[in-house]
């Protein structure tokens, strides 16, 4: 397996893969790459005859007081992650080659980006689109792949290739957890051992709210108190959302129907950790 920093040498790999007919795909990532990634990874692998993976902590996407500089990095042990799923080219730019000196464009998303994270985070999502629309212009892959763990994002990539008409096929994989639960995240390395086990509150939530829309309930007002309630319970999290909203506009609504999305951010000391759980009630 290769892996390359330079934008010139994956367009000539994926020209020559081009080439030989072979379908590429894309695992667009930041590294320290755990189960979750693996998950995206290993159905690429399926469904490609070539997987590029990118690892790129884009400074684009953190705000001036966020964890830009902490982010956890490990390009060896991602090397062998991705020698042993079968990718065969690591894309590890430095942020001087994605973002040379003069540059002055970005993609902005109008809707999509005011709720959930996007109101905690203003600048976050335009950081993502930005960056991903780069990486889809660098590999212009067939396919690409995105967690169900950040589901916004997953609702604005699918937004933004249809507005875009990037010719690219969008995969959501479903939520990797930590055997007791807890969604597997590099940010979960922040955590003490109190913390750790503290974090659990949130997959503790998103079960119960998973289980009262499976009951039955569909007042998104009455789930969101419950998830609070239980939340809250933890005296590490500090809540900052818990939010029902549709998974496809990313709009706040008040009654569980069609397609919805119930999301939620808890701080669990100084670290930010994100969950959620998708139901489409027209197949409950
Ligand atoms: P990140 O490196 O955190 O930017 O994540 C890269 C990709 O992996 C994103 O599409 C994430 O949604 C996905 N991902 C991260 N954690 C998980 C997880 N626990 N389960 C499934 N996908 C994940």
């Amino acid at each position: 397996m290769k892996r390359t920093g330079s934008v010139a040498e994956v367009r000539q790999q994926v020209k020559e893969w081009k080439k030989q007919g072979l379908t590429v795909g894309l695992v667009p990532t930041m590294g320290y790459l755990h189960e979750g990634h693996k998950s995206l990874i290993d159905r690429a692998v399926k469904e490609n005859d070539r997987v590029v993976v990118s690892i790129f902590v884009n400074p684009i996407q953190f705000a001036p007081n966020e964890d830009l500089e902490s982010y956890p990095r490990d390009i060896e042990k991602d090397t062998e992650l991705c020698t042993n799923a079968g990718a065969s080219l690591i894309f590890n730019p430095t942020p001087e080659e994605m973002y040379p000196n003069g540059f002055s464009t970005n993609v902005v998303m109008n809707n999509l980006t005011k709720e959930l994270c996007g109101k905690t985070r203003p600048t976050h999502f335009g950081g993502v689109c930005t960056v991903v629309s780069k990486l889809f212009n660098i590999v212009a892959p067939d396919r690409a792949y995105f967690g169900e763990k950040d589901a916004q994002q997953l609702a604005i990539i699918k937004r933004m290739v249809a507005d875009l008409n990037f010719d690219i096929e969008i995969k959501g994989c479903p939520i990797v957890r930590e055997a007791d639960g807890l969604a597997k995240s590099s940010r979960n390395t922040y955590l003490s051992a109190e913390e750790r086990q503290a974090a659990l509150v949130l997959s503790k939530s998103i079960a119960l709210g998973k289980k009262m829309v499976e009951d039955g309930e569909r007042n998104a007002q009455t789930v969101i108190d419950a998830m609070k309630k239980c939340i809250s319970a933890e005296p590490l999290a500090k809540i900052d959302y818990v939010s029902v909203v549709d998974a496809l506009s990313i709009t706040p609504i008040d009654e569980y129907k069609g397609y919805v999305l119930t999301a939620i951010a808890v701080y669990i000391g100084k670290t930010r950790l994100i969950d959620n759980f998708i139901v489409d009630i027209d197949t409950l």
